[in-house]
């Protein structure tokens, strides 16, 4: 780090907007401070609530006990469904247990769940666009019985897969999916089955949309990209991708201020910041705060749209 006197090295923080907590990440960590406030601690989380372990460890400080399956829970206890969704097993077994259970999946996770459902009851085999093993994955195909859906992840993958009936056949999408990847593997689908049926667009959420709308937007005047989000969220992780496929030559996922290899920016004269959907402004401003103790900074907010989506709380929780 530079001593007091030495001069600073002037740097360019291009700030992307909107960056971080969406309206469904933010519903779901309210689902469970509510939750712990009317019930009182331990409130249970299945799965981490949102991909973020600075937002798990604030809500573990509050009283929230995250476990993987239901089993993990000794007794009787209130237990919260994470943002990504559940197969319907999950509330199933909740039922059985008679444990008081919240849904916290975001509305349009949930709305992929219902088109799912309404193409698999008009006969139509469901092809789902999206990550294996993501947990928002195993919940969508959850909602249907075992053989309903077929997982395609890559533009390969679309070329190759086959079916029993080409002409009864629906795409649904993750919603944290990369757009232009997206319209990629939906554009080879039409071609090789001109009858499947789809949203008007795709199923990627207007969050994961106005992020990378965002980071396209600063991408080329960046020397490198800081997005600030964890290693499994889905929605981080394609900021990376985007910022490079957008003239970006440098981009990196981090966590934390402390992730930053300051090696990375030794002749950059602008960074971009962004951050995924479930990732607390709180860490973006410490990267800020690093970067100001190493370099004499300009900050310049870049915002392609202002975010009023707003998402209600379970009636569970506000009655
Ligand atoms: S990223 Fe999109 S789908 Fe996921 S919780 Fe946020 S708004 Fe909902």
């Amino acid at each position: 780090m530079p001593t007091a006197q030495a001069a600073k090295r002037p740097l360019t923080i291009l700030l992307a907007a909107p960056r971080g907590f969406c309206a469904g990440v933010d519903r779901a960590i309210q689902i469970v401070q509510r939750a712990l406030e009317r019930f009182g601690a331990p409130v249970y989380v299945r799965h981490e609530i949102v991909h973020n372990r600075h937002v798990v460890e604030e809500l573990e400080r509050q009283g929230a006990v995250f476990v993987e399956e239901l089993a993990e829970i000794p007794g009787d206890y209130p237990v919260v469904f994470s943002a990504h969704g559940v197969p319907k097993a999950v509330p199933a077994e909740a039922e059985e247990r008679k444990l008081l259970y919240l849904d916290a999946t975001c509305p349009l996770v949930s709305k992929v769940h219902r088109e799912a459902e309404v193409h698999y009851a008009a006969g139509r085999h469901l092809v789902l666009i999206g990550h294996a093993g993501h947990p928002e994955v195993i919940g969508t195909i959850g909602q249907l019985p075992f053989g309903a859906v077929t997982l395609v992840e890559t533009i390969e993958d679309a070329g190759r897969v086959t079916f029993a009936d080409p002409k009864k056949l629906a795409y649904i999408t993750q919603t944290t999916l990369s757009i232009d990847d997206t319209i990629g593997i939906i554009d080879v689908l039409r071609r090789r089955f001109p009858a499947i049926h789809g949203p008007r667009k795709e199923d990627i959420c207007y969050a994961t949309t106005n992020r990378q709308a965002a980071v396209k937007t600063i991408a080329e005047r960046c020397d490198l990209m800081l997005v600030i989000g964890a290693p499994n969220s889905s929605n981080s992780r394609r900021l990376v991708e985007v910022a490079k496929s957008s003239g970006c030559i440098d981009a990196h996922l981090v966590q934390r201020a402390g992730e930053i290899d300051w090696d990375w920016l030794q002749t950059v004269d602008t960074v971009g910041i962004t951050a995924g959907a479930s990732a607390p402004e709180i860490l973006v401003q410490q990267v800020i705060d690093e970067l100001k103790q190493r370099f004499d900074i300009t900050i310049e907010e870049i915002s392609v749209t202002v975010e009023t989506t707003h998402f209600k709380l379970p009636r569970a929780l506000t009655a």
